[in-house]
């Protein structure tokens, strides 16, 4: 855990942690390739350092959201297969077929502007439709499903685009036993049903519907890939089932910036709302909501420092927060961590995500720019 912080914070993230990881995961879904999710700057964690670690570790494909992270992966020289599958109207979609990104599509006019790129790029566009089979948020309806499978055979056939996926995303994975899960295998075996019949279908064509969670505990939802995110980098998608034997790869640390001795009844930072029941010894913490350190943390989530557990004290601020290390020996630049493994008696971003009622994804993908990400 201890290294070598020359600025006040920093996050760092064990690259073989998530080599591991891949590994864990890959051994979950025998047969079955795995895409590993890299959006949102590798859910916090640096997106290109990451997908690299992943190809290493046996990823064969990265997923991101935004064409521009797919783009941004290219550019970077990653050449694996990129799918990315949030796209909005009148996106230029040039460079992403001129880089051979795959692109996602469940409306018949986003296939017409694929298509239209795909003229533009005198290349056919490599694309995964995509069926709604009860997130309800993208996809097609099962009702518009064989429109969508007709047209883009049509496309096809016209050399503009090439059919690569089928795919779905679970609403309820994380939630053992839903019954929505198998509600929605069964409309994706019906949505794949279809297209086989219409002829999209074959070796070219991946059928993909798991995330983290389904990969882990759904083994009738890995079909030809996985598409996992928040378990390459080592959270567990089902708290409640334990950590599969993942390593989470992040560490937050920071250095004490400031010590100061003060006696009992004082007021800390803003508002006063902790107040030192008697003498004391209060550190400096340089880490603050513009950092992705919630202000709902103020009071309540705990680090380690000086050895031991200790709860933020008082407001979190934009750029820092105070701990009460009451007479245990800091001094100014020691180490302070946030979260991490938790090997070394320090929370973990799950614990984090738990004192301030939400997910370990929030905790990661929130932490400010400004925090420098240190592979190693
Ligand atoms: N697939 C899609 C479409 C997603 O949006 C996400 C992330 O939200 C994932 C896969 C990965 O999900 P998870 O991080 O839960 O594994």
């Amino acid at each position: 855990i201890h290294g070598s912080v020359v600025t006040p914070a920093e996050a760092r993230v064990d690259l073989a942690a998530i080599r591991h990881n891949i590994e864990v995961i890959a051994g979950h879904a025998p047969g079955a390739e795995v895409m590993a999710v890299v959006k949102a700057d590798g859910y916090g964690h640096g997106m290109v350092p990451c997908a690299r670690a992943a190809l290493a570790g046996g990823a064969t494909r990265l997923g991101t959201a935004y064409v521009q992270e797919a783009l941004d992966l290219r550019a970077a020289g990653i050449t694996a297969p990129v799918l990315a599958w949030i796209i909005t109207p009148g996106e230029p979609l040039d460079d992403a077929v001129a880089a051979a990104v795959d692109l996602s599509a469940g409306t018949g006019w986003l296939l017409d502007e694929i298509a239209a790129a795909a003229r533009r790029a005198e290349l056919p566009a490599r694309v995964h439709l995509k069926v709604d089979t009860g997130v309800t948020r993208g996809g097609a309806t099962l009702a518009e499903w064989p429109a969508l499978v007709d047209r883009a055979l049509a496309l096809q056939a016209a050399g503009l685009i090439q059919l690569a996926g089928l795919w779905s995303h679970f609403a309820c994975a994380d939630i053992p036993g839903h019954p929505s899960i198998a509600r929605q295998i069964a409309v994706f075996e019906e949505a794949l049903a279809v297209a086989e019949k219409a002829g999209a279908s074959g070796p070219g064509i991946v059928r993909h519907m798991a995330n983290s969670a389904a990969t882990l505990t759904v083994p009738d939802a890995r079909y030809d890939m996985v598409r996992p995110g928040i378990a390459i980098y080592g959270l567990t998608p089902v708290p409640a089932l334990g950590d599969f034997g993942l390593r989470p790869a992040m560490t937050l640390a920071a250095r004490a910036a400031l010590v100061k001795r003060v006696p009992a009844g004082t007021g800390v930072s803003y508002g006063h709302l902790y107040v030192t029941e008697r003498e004391t010894t209060l550190a400096l913490v340089p880490l603050g909501y513009a950092d992705g350190v919630r202000r709902a943390a103020t009071n309540r989530a705990e680090v380690l420092a000086a050895g031991r557990r200790r709860r933020v004290a008082g407001r979190v601020c934009m750029d820092q927060f105070m701990i009460d290390v009451a007479d245990d020996a800091i001094r100014e630049g020691d180490e302070i961590i946030l979260f991490g493994p938790g090997t070394a008696g320090e929370p973990t971003a799950q614990e984090w995500a738990d004192s301030l009622e939400t997910i370990s994804y929030e905790i990661v993908t929130g932490i400010g720019s400004r925090v420098p990400r240190v592979h190693r």
